[in-house]
């Protein structure tokens, strides 16, 4: 059974990976959008099913009660650590190279094995 257009999931997973370093809420996404005709209750639907499939993370914007939504392909980002920032709920991804060195000097000293999939919270350079 398809309950969403096959269409409209493409172009919003295009929007999304256009604009894979920003974090937005849905109304964001369908007034960027217009002209891509999307609903914003189709737009609801599709993102939940993209946040369940795995290529996009949903975040709490700072202490509001909205979602941002973010292109963020779990299956691509299996490997190295990410940042979240509490504030805006921008997701950033750390090098592999730094992934490596956080993950070694912690196991180094305390034999602790951090997992890939952790994210570190704290606040990016535009929210300080
Ligand atoms: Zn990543
Ligand atoms: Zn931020």
């Amino acid at each position: 059974m398809k309950t969403y257009n096959t269409h409209q999931r493409k172009a919003l997973i295009d929007f999304l990976q256009a604009h894979s370093k920003e974090a937005f809420t849905v109304e964001e996404i369908v007034e960027k959008m217009s002209g891509g005709g999307i609903s914003q209750s189709t737009a609801y639907r599709l993102m939940t099913k993209l946040v369940e499939d795995g290529l996009v993370h949903r975040s709490v914007k700072g202490n509001s009660r909205s979602f941002v939504y973010q292109y963020v392909n779990s299956e691509k980002c299996d490997g190295h650590l990410h940042m979240k920032c509490t504030d805006c709920g921008k997701v950033y991804h750390l090098d592999h190279s730094v992934t490596a060195l956080i993950q070694n000097d912690i196991k180094e000293s305390t034999h602790f094995e951090i997992d890939s999939h952790t994210m570190l919270l704290g606040k990016c350079g535009n929210c300080k």
